[in-house]
């Protein structure tokens, strides 16, 4: 009943091999101005300071995402066979459209203008933009459907688990894609593999078979190690934290009058609530060309956090352990720096697999060859001692390097 194009597109990537779209909406929807905006935001916030070729973008993600539900749909008999034509349509496009709210530098950002992607995701398909319109056209109720799957408030909640759990299409790209473009080799595991053992249980529940416990055990395993090593990289870090302290100083100077706070910016400066079409208008590249505007601002806070931004002078680090706090601040304060915005700290902990404990946090579970079902924490050994660990955190404390080379 969904219209197909005309002969079977494909789009090359370095991760999948080709992306095939043979559906009209799909193709629209790839084809609509909110969907070609993830072309001007990158995957990874501050990851590319540290590894230089990390300039993927949420677009090349989005169909990544895609395409492996494409292939879960197709290709994983027991999903295809326990979803009809339409729930089918509707989790690819879930799966392509789950990062449509992503903003620009996506955490940095999303702290400081107190909003989140989840929302604005929802609001892009469902508030009458382009992107709602396809989907309507296409099926009526369709924009609600596809928005419900991502709320996890669908009427089936395997489609929920697919693109959102601790094994789904949206991971499994991410790790992929975030490990070659890194050059990292941690992050690989064998998606193959997964896809080939992964079955559905009693229609409702997706598992893996036990043959796949190795597979999956690997993806774990390449999780907590690009988190480590990538996500959560001090010096990534750093470079979200000037983000954070610029944002932040653009705020606390507010001045509506002030003719250098460019219209793109003065939603966020003035804390007003944004509209979709100023939302629409903050990308990577419109901010970047906003900083370099910045970078002539006349207070000197603001044009120093700009140039920092644009030349990659970012903070230097501590462990918080390593370092008196108090006696940093005076070194800054000596060295006239604001620690308002010249002192950062933040604290990252990860678990990388969270066990089921009552109320599903999108567990993986495991099909043993007797036919009963465990949670994978009680079916792999590796996964049971690295939830039984300590949890490993990173406390970090971020300033300008020059400030402590100064004596008092
Ligand atoms: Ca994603």
């Amino acid at each position: 009943m969904y219209a197909k194009t005309e002969e079977i597109k494909v789009l090359r990537d370095p991760i999948h091999g080709y992306i095939h779209v043979s559906l009209q909406v799909i193709w629209d929807v790839i084809n609509s101005s909110w969907f070609q905006r993830l072309r001007r935001i990158r995957q990874l916030g501050g990851a590319n300071m540290v590894y230089h070729c990390a300039e993927h973008t949420r677009f090349a993600h989005s169909l990544g995402v895609y395409e492996i539900v494409r292939r879960m749909v197709s290709e994983v008999a027991d999903i295809a066979d326990s979803l009809n034509e339409d729930e089918k349509v509707t989790l690819m496009l879930a799966g392509l459209l789950h990062d449509i709210g992503h903003g620009p530098y996506s955490h940095a950002f999303e702290q400081v203008t107190d909003t989140s992607h989840e929302d604005y995701t929802c609001r892009i398909i469902e508030e009458n933009t382009e992107i709602t319109e396809i989907l309507e056209k296409a099926k009526k109720n369709l924009s609600h459907e596809v928005a419900d799957v991502i709320r996890h408030t669908g009427a089936n909640p395997l489609l929920s688990q697919i693109i959102s759990s601790q094994l789904d299409a949206d991971r499994m790209d991410y790790l992929l894609r975030d490990a070659y473009f890194t050059g990292t080799a941690y992050g690989e595991f064998d998606l193959e593999r997964i896809l080939r053992t992964l079955r559905i249980h009693d229609g409702r529940q997706l598992v893996i078979k036990e043959s796949g416990v190795y597979a999956v055990e690997n993806y774990i395993m390449s999780r907590y190690h690009m988190y480590w090593q990538v996500y959560y990289h001090p010096v990534a870090r750093s470079y979200e934290y000037l983000l954070h302290a610029l944002f932040n100083r653009l705020k606390d100077l507010h001045d509506a009058s002030d003719p250098s706070v460019i219209d793109l910016l003065a939603p966020i400066a003035l804390s007003r609530k944004m509209t979709l079409e100023n939302y629409f208008a903050l990308d990577e590249f419109s901010c970047g060309y906003a900083f370099e505007s910045l970078t002539k601002h006349p207070d000197p806070v603001l044009s120093d956090l700009a140039k920092r931004l644009r030349d990659r002078r970012l903070f230097a680090y501590s462990d918080t352990k390593a370092i008196d706090i108090e006696e940093l601040k005076q070194k800054l304060r000596a060295a006239g720096f604001d620690p308002q915005y010249y002192l950062g700290k933040d604290l990252v902990s990860q678990k990388p697999y969270v066990p089921y404990t009552g109320n599903d946090a999108g567990a993986i579970w495991v099909r043993m060859r007797d036919g009963s079902t465990r949670e994978l924490s009680n079916a792999s050994n590796i996964v049971y001692s690295l939830i039984h660990g300590p949890v490993q955190d990173d406390n970090k404390v971020f300033y300008p390097a020059e400030a402590m080379k100064k004596e008092l």
